[in-house]
C-alpha cells in the first residue's frame, strides 16, 4: 500500500535502536526523508547509514539528548519544518512507590510527558499553517494498564496522554493529526534487560525467563519493532485524517478486555 507520504519529512526522536528505529525505517520504506536522533553517536550514525542505503531517502543525524531544551533546540536547528513528528525516548527506571522523590518524579515528567509536549509546541504551528501535519507519541500500554513498578512512566505517560487528548481535537481541523500509539511488550533491548533481570531473580536460564515472558502474552510471543514501525506509519499516513486523538494499544492482546 502507497501511504502518500513518499517526499514528507519526518523527525524521529530517540531512534537509534528498538521501536524508534522500527518507525523510522517503516517510514523511510514509505519515502519519507529523516531526521534521526539519539545520544550515542556511533550507533546513531550505523542506523542512519543502513537506512539511507536500503531505503535510498534522505537521512541526516542530531546525536542529543531530546529530553534537554539544548538538544531539542539542535533537532528543531536541523529540521525546522517537519511534516511529521514521532515522539520517543528511554523509558523511567522501575522501583516501588516509595523509591521516588521530587527529583525522580521531576525527571519521569521532563522525560516522558515534557518533552513531547514541548516538541509539539514547537512543531503545531508550522505544520497548521501548512495544513498538514502528523504526530505519533510512542507511550506505553501502562497509560491503560499500570504496571506497578513502573509507576513513573504511568504518571508521567498519562499526564502526555490527557494533553493529546485535548489538543489533538485543537488542531485536527487544520488537517494536523495527533494520536498515541502504545506499546506493550516488544522485543528490544528495554526488554532484554527486563528478561535478565527476571532471570536472575528466578535463578533461571535468560531463555527460560523469556519462554515465560512470552507465555503470559496471548500471541505467545513479543510484538517486534517492525510490527510496531508499520502501525506508526500508517499513522502518519495521507489515510489516517480521520483518526484523532486515539490511544492504540499495540500489547498482543494482554490488556484483557471486550471492548476499548
Ligand atoms: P530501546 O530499545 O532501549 O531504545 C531506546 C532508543 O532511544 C535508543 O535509540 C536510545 O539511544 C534512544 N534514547 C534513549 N534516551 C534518549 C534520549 N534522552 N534522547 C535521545 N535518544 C534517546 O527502547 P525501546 O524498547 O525502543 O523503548 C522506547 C520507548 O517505548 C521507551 O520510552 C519505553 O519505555 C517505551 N516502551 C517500550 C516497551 C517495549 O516493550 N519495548 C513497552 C512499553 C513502553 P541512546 O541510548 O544512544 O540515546
Amino acid at each position: 500500500m502507497d501511504l502518500g507520504i513518499k517526499g514528507r519529512r519526518a523527525i524521529v526522536c530517540a531512534s537509534s535502536k528498538g521501536l524508534g528505529r522500527g518507525v523510522a525505517e517503516k517510514l523511510a520504506e514509505a519515502g519519507v526523508d529523516l531526521t534521526l536522533n539519539a545520544r550515542t553517536e556511533s550507533t546513531l550514525k550505523a542506523t542512519a547509514d543502513a537506512i539511507a542505503g536500503k531505503y535510498g531517502v534522505k537521512v541526516q543525524i542530531v546525536a542529543e539528548d531530546v529530553t534537554t531544551e539544548a538538544g531539542r533546540q539542535a533537532l528543531l536547528q536541523a529540521e525546522p519544518q517537519p511534516d511529521i513528528l514521532i515522539n520517543n525516548a528511554g523509558g523511567p527506571p522501575p522501583g516501588v512507590w516509595s523509591d521516588w522523590g521530587e527529583e525522580e518524579w521531576l525527571k519521569a515528567i521532563n522525560n516522558n510527558m515534557l518533552t513531547p509536549i514541548l516538541l509539539m509546541k514547537a512543531i503545531l504551528p508550522g505544520m497548521i499553517e501548512r495544513k498538514w501535519g502528523r504526530v505519533v507519541n510512542i507511550t506505553s500500554g501502562s497509560v491503560k494498564s499500570p504496571i506497578a513498578q513502573l509507576g513513573l512512566s504511568n504518571a508521567a505517560r498519562s499526564g502526555l496522554t490527557g494533553f493529546v487528548a485535548g489538543t489533538s481535537r485543537q488542531v485536527a481541523r487544520h488537517g494536523v493529526i495527533i494520536n498515541n500509539l502504545l506499546p506493550g511488550s516488544h522485543d528490544t533491548d528495554r526488554t532484554k534487560g527486563f528478561i535478565e533481570r527476571s532471570a536472575k531473580e528466578k535463578g533461571i536460564s535468560i531463555e527460560e525467563a523469556r519462554k515465560e515472558a512470552y507465555a503470559d502474552n496471548p500471541a505467545g510471543r513479543y510484538g517486534t519493532a517492525e510490527e510496531f514501525g508499520a502501525a506508526a506509519a500508517f499513522l502518519c499516513s495521507q489515510y489516517s485524517g480521520f483518526i484523532v486523538g486515539q490511544n492504540l494499544l499495540l500489547d498482543g492482546g494482554a490488556f484483557n478486555s471486550t471492548l476499548g
